[in-house]
Formats: structure tokens, C-alpha cells, sequence
């Protein structure tokens, strides 16, 4: 069998995270009751009139900076006309010849390899509705609380060769969206498409090969799932004698297979013609440059701040930077405590221990931030012993509360009682008198059997580390002597 290479280019949809539609004032949210979140201008009726959403074209301009791409500071909508019946109005307004925002490049890493891929444009358009299917036996709904929503659409070049390579990418546009602040990314939630470009060649071979395109993808595994199954098919068909028909395709997640929907359109095929109703969109320098000072921090500049000044490691400061809730509640928690080391080492262990546990939900703790500063800050002062700081934190992740109040009604606050840590240690080294002379013979690794019946007998009366001096002054100040302990 030849040797193939499989081309691959995605165009990416995502939804924007403004409070109204794009051309009206519903809500553009996620849910609800059907139908409910609609209004003559996003059911598209004759007569209507839309109107720009400027936060939905500020959010396009941010997302284009976030991904590193040129602005364009004019730029013109488009009427795309087709039938669908979740597009009430037969037409979609989309940008075709000058869209927001041009040419642009993302960096990924596949198996510690960088690489670079290119983004054609992003253009803004609005999202069309929802059809449901098996809901009501024989029958499909239509639900249009989606008409309307603002969409990017962010088209890559085809510079990709590989499921990994896409999947990486995918990865690193919704990671680079999120941090802009305009997209959230739930693509179980179809905030987030993916519609994949595929084809493969012949190594050697100057011309790419025919593409399908394989519509609507919902996670980041599937992505990589339809692509390993369409570049087998196409390269099937071709070794076969067949070839492969430009059309539009399905991926099929229960069966793992791509399906064909239907002959794939061209530009043409939509009759797109300016649309008369929007005025052509002018971004000023000004305006430019006020949307730049507000885009917030980015993850290679959170990951330089994590490593330079909190002094994290690189892997932990990417298990962060990577997981864009975790790095801000980290940054939320040292705003009340800034100790990056220990807050860091909490959060990686106890706290991530109990979110894989499932007993605690990152986007709703039953505590604040400040009160998980509060808990490290106990532990860190040694207030509370570290497993005491444990037991507190699982409280304070099923009921919330105060970790200072939750350790002192268990009685785990340290109060010192040098008097008792003084005879208790005492009376330990007498019950253990073969164990104290083995020390002073130079077995020094007895002190941590000393050290543990120390601790237990003294829980709550002293810390680890003074109970650790007390001992070893103990130890030390008699040896040499007989053998015989203080009490
Ligand atoms: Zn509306």
C-alpha cells in the first residue's frame, strides 16, 4: 500500500458570551424553555429590522487578538441564503469577502514537537436554531432560542496532518477563547463546533486530495475518532479504485463512523450578496486599542508568572495555566494568601483529590476562596496539623464555613502547653528506654518511632516541629550519660 498524508483544516464555531442576540434584544443564553427567548427579529419575520450587537463585534475583535490575528478594521456582512428549517428566515447573516478579523497563526504541541497553524480569517454570523429529533415519535421540533446567538467562526488553514495535531489545536483555541473571556467552550453544550476538512494524498504527491467535511463535531475526542475513521475510509476507497466525492458528512459517536448528509456546496451555491440591512462595520484605532488594554491575561503570560514569580515548577504551573478555573481560583485564593508554594501544593493534592473523588465541583464550591487561603494559612502557620487540615477542608467541601471555626469545634487548633509537652515527652523516653539508649548509641533512625508516639499523645498540644526540638534537646542533653531518662 502507498503512503498517504492526510490534510486537515478545521473551521471552528463558537458562540460568544453576550448577554443579547446579535441583531435583537433576547437573551442569548444556554437552556430555558423552548421557544421562549425569541422575537420577531430572530424568527427572521418580514418587515423586521436588525441591528448590530456591539459587544458581539468587540468580543469577534478580542477573540482575533486573543488567537493572534490581524483586524480588519472594516468589515462588511453577508446574506447567505439557503433553506433549513431551523433557519426561519432562509438566509443567515454571515461575512464572506471582509470578515472581522484576517490571517492569524496558533502554536500547538503534539508529542513535545511545536508547530504552527494558520488561521485564514474568523468571521462573525449569527447561530441558527435547533432541531430536535427524537423527541415526540415521527415528529422533529423546532426550538429557535438559538436564532440569533452571535457565532465566530474561525477557519485554519489546512495545516494539519494528523488526529493529534487537530485535537491539539482544538484544544488550543477553546483554552485561548476561554481566556478572552468570549466563549465558554462547552461544547457538550454546542457553545463550541467543530467542522472538520479532510482529505489525504499520496506521499510525494503535489496536489491535495478531494475533501468531505465532516459537520458539527461536539468534543475533542470525537474530533480525533471521525478523523482516524474518514482517513481509513478514503484511503480504502482509493486503494480500491475508487474515489472520493467532495460531500458533506456526519460523524456517527455510537457506531464510530462518518456518513454521508449530502453533496457539499460551494460559495456559489448560496447566491451571498452584501446584506442591505447591516451597515458596514468601521473599527477606529481608538477603539482597537481600548479592546486590546482590556483583554486579560493570556496563558503564556500567566505561565511566565507562575514560573518566574510564584516559583512553581513548569509542570505544575501547566496543570494550572491548562485549566483555565483551576489558575483563577489559585490567583483568587493567593489574593488573600499569597504563599504560591503551599497554596499551590493544596490545591494540586487535597483539593483536586477530592474534585476527582467528585466531591467537590470546582464551579460550585460551598466556599470561598479566601476561606481556602484562610484553611492553608492554619495549616502553613501550624495552628492545625496537616491532617487535621485535611479533615477541615473535607468539611468545608460538603458544608462551606469558616476553616478556623470547623477546627476549633474538633478541637484540632494547637494551643502549646509547654508543661505538658515537657512531661509527656518524659514520660515517653521512660516507657521507651531501649529505643532512647539505641539513639545515643548512634541508631538514629529510632527517633522516628519516638517522634510518632510523641505526636500521638500530644495531638492538638504542640506542633510537629516543637515536639521534634523538645524531643532531641531531651535525647541529646543526657546522652552520654548512663542511659537513664528525665521525667
Ligand atoms: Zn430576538
Amino acid at each position: 500500500m502507498d503512503k498517504y498524508i492526510t490534510v486537515i483544516g478545521l473551521e471552528i464555531h463558537a458562540e460568544l458570551l453576550t448577554k443579547t442576540k446579535i441583531f435583537c434584544g433576547c437573551a442569548a443564553g444556554f437552556g430555558g424553555g423552548r421557544n421562549s427567548r425569541c422575537c420577531p427579529i430572530c424568527l427572521g419575520m418580514p418587515g423586521t429590522l436588525p441591528l448590530l450587537n456591539k459587544t458581539a463585534v468587540e468580543y469577534a475583535v478580542r477573540a482575533g487578538l486573543a488567537l493572534g490575528c490581524e483586524i480588519n478594521k472594516f468589515s462588511v456582512f453577508d446574506r447567505k441564503n439557503y433553506f433549513y428549517p431551523d433557519l426561519p428566515k432562509s438566509y443567515q447573516i454571515s461575512q464572506l469577502y471582509y470578515p472581522i478579523v484576517g490571517r492569524g497563526e496558533i502554536p500547538i504541541e503534539v508529542n513535545g514537537v511545536g508547530k504552527r497553524i494558520r488561521i485564514n480569517h474568523i468571521h462573525l454570523e449569527e447561530d441558527a436554531g435547533k432541531l430536535i429529533h427524537d423527541e415526540v415519535s415521527g415528529m422533529t421540533l423546532a426550538d429557535y432560542n438559538r436564532c440569533g446567538i452571535p457565532l465566530i467562526e474561525i477557519v485554519s488553514e489546512p495545516d494539519m496532518r494528523s488526529a493529534e495535531d487537530a485535537m491539539a489545536y482544538v484544544e488550543q483555541i477553546s483554552l485561548l477563547l476561554k481566556y478572552a473571556g468570549v466563549c465558554d467552550c462547552k461544547m457538550e453544550q454546542g457553545s463550541l463546533r467543530c467542522d472538520v476538512n479532510i482529505s489525504v494524498m499520496k506521499q510525494g504527491s503535489k496536489r491535495f486530495g478531494t475533501r468531505t467535511e465532516i459537520k458539527n463535531i461536539n468534543s475533542v475526542k470525537n474530533v480525533g475518532r471521525a478523523i482516524r475513521y474518514e482517513e481509513r475510509r478514503q484511503i480504502r476507497l482509493l486503494e480500491s479504485g475508487g474515489r472520493v466525492i467532495q460531500e458533506t458528512r456526519r460523524y456517527d459517536a455510537a457506531a464510530d463512523v462518518t456518513r454521508s448528509m449530502r453533496s457539499k456546496e460551494d460559495a456559489d451555491d448560496y447566491r451571498y450578496f452584501p446584506e442591505p440591512d447591516i451597515m458596514h462595520v468601521y473599527i477606529s484605532d481608538e477603539q482597537l486599542e481600548a479592546i486590546r488594554a482590556e483583554l486579560p491575561e493570556m496563558p503564556d503570560a500567566r505561565l511566565a508568572r507562575y514560573t518566574n514569580i510564584c516559583k512553581l515548577s513548569k509542570a505544575d504551573a501547566l496543570i494550572f495555566v491548562k485549566d483555565k478555573a483551576l489558575s483563577d481560583l489559585f490567583d483568587d485564593v493567593l489574593a488573600s494568601y499569597n504563599s504560591p508554594a503551599s497554596v499551590a501544593s493544596f490545591i494540586l493534592t487535597e483539593f483536586l483529590r477530592r474534585v476527582n473523588l467528585g466531591e467537590l465541583d470546582i464551579n460550585s464550591m460551598a466556599f470561598t476562596a479566601e476561606q481556602l487561603g484562610a484553611l492553608v494559612r492554619l495549616s502553613n502557620n501550624e495552628k492545625i496539623s496537616k491532617n487535621d487540615a485535611k479533615e477541615v477542608f473535607r468539611i468545608m467541601a460538603e458544608k462551606g464555613g469558616d476553616p478556623e471555626q470547623i477546627a476549633e469545634q474538633n478541637g484540632y487548633i494547637i494551643t502549646v502547653d509547654m508543661q505538658r509537652v515537657e512531661a509527656e515527652i518524659g514520660r515517653i523516653l521512660s516507657e521507651n528506654v531501649s529505643q532512647v539508649q539505641q539513639y545515643r548509641n548512634g541508631e538514629k533512625k529510632v527517633l522516628g518511632f519516638i517522634m510518632g508516639q510523641c505526636t500521638k499523645a500530644l495531638r492538638g498540644a504542640a506542633t510537629p516541629a516543637l515536639i521534634k526540638t523538645v524531643l532531641e534537646n531531651k535525647l541529646n542533653e543526657n546522652a552520654g550519660s548512663d542511659g537513664q531518662t528525665q521525667s
